[in-house]
């Protein structure tokens, strides 16, 4: 039986978790705050009191945590994942981070006779529930082959994209295409407002045209009610645009649509919604239109 060590058990991770521990895996899971750990207990799996115990004897580790920072001193800190994982362990990191530090990552990991492959998600806590993920994988592709089963029992549409870093590199681009749709749907829901347009049925039909989009079907209903309960949280989203920008910057490209939607999702968490799902870019949007 494979054995997973699996950091970060939140809203996406935990679900994760779940999937791996009913497709068989014997999971150790650790995460920053224990009702996350118990709860994974409850579902099956094992609960560890820190990183070196879960990833310890661990052939397969998998983190899900929110930032580089943390994905930087859960895997490279002194009492990491690295500090622990043994030779030949596999290390696939879900987290969406910075290209350039997963990268980083899996230069380090190598010299210590781990491979790692940098493999972020779309699809959202649903996509999470469900085990349908889209994962955009960076890596060797002999490790990508390895990860196989793993990364099967989490996710649908599962895609080596190139070396280590491309995964987070797609993922940007999956931020950017997001965030940009949100944006322009938020501001046609406000425009509709405004001519009194029924917009239960003005969605209907524009979402079985070329305007429709997941994003409009997933959202608009939401925005409509103006309930935001995440979901993927604004500052989250905020994060991944930083990540376009940089990388953008890096790659001598210019995003102006995306730098447009960077600052209004800026803005949203300059005003306090930065714990809202990112479909609540609407209120920024209607602040600006004097209706929020
Ligand atoms: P989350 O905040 O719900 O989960 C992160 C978990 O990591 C938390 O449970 C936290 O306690 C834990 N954690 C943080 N630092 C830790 C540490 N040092 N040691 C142990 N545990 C630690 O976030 P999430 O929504 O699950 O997102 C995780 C990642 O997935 C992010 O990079 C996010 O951008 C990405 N993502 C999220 C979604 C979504 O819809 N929520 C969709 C796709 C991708």
């Amino acid at each position: 039986m494979t054995k997973v060590g699996f950091i970060g058990l939140g809203i996406m991770g935990g679900p994760m978790a779940a999937n791996l521990v009913a497709a068989g895996y014997e999971v150790a899971g650790y995460n920053r705050s224990q009702p996350k750990v118990d709860k994974l207990i409850a579902e099956g799996g094992k609960g560890a009191r820190s990183v070196a115990e879960a990833v310890d004897d661990a052939d397969v580790i998998v983190t899900m945590l929110p930032d580089s920072p943390d994905v930087e001193s859960v895997v490279l800190g002194d009492d990491g994942v690295l500090a622990h994982a043994r030779e030949g362990a596999l290390l696939i990191d879900c987290s969406t981070i910075r290209p350039d530090v997963s990268r980083q990552v899996a230069e380090v990991a190598a010299k210590q006779h781990v491979q790692a492959l940098d493999a972020p998600v779309s699809g959202g806590e649903k996509g999470a529930i469900d085990g349908a993920l889209s994962i955009m994988v960076g890596g060797e592709a002999d490790a990508f082959a390895a990860a196989g089963g793993v990364l099967d029992a989490v996710g649908k549409t599962v895609v080596h994209v190139g070396p280590a870093g491309s995964g987070q590199t797609v993922k940007a681009a999956n931020q950017l295409i997001v965030a940009g749709n949100i944006g322009l749907v938020a501001e046609a829901l406000g425009f509709l407002e405004a001519h009194g347009v029924d917009t239960d049925s003005a969605f209907q039909v524009l979402g079985g045209g070329l305007a429709g989009s997941k994003v409009l079907d997933a959202k608009n209903a939401g925005m409509r009610a103006r309930q935001f309960q995440p979901g993927f949280r604004i500052e989250l989203h905020h994060k991944d645009l930083g990540i376009v920008q940089s990388a953008a910057r890096d790659a001598g490209v210019s995003t102006p649509l995306g730098s447009l939607v960077s600052q209004l999702m800026a803005a949203a968490v300059a005003q306090g919604d930065g714990s809202l799902d990112h479909s609540g870019l609407f209120r920024q949007i209607a602040r600006l239109n004097g209706t929020e």
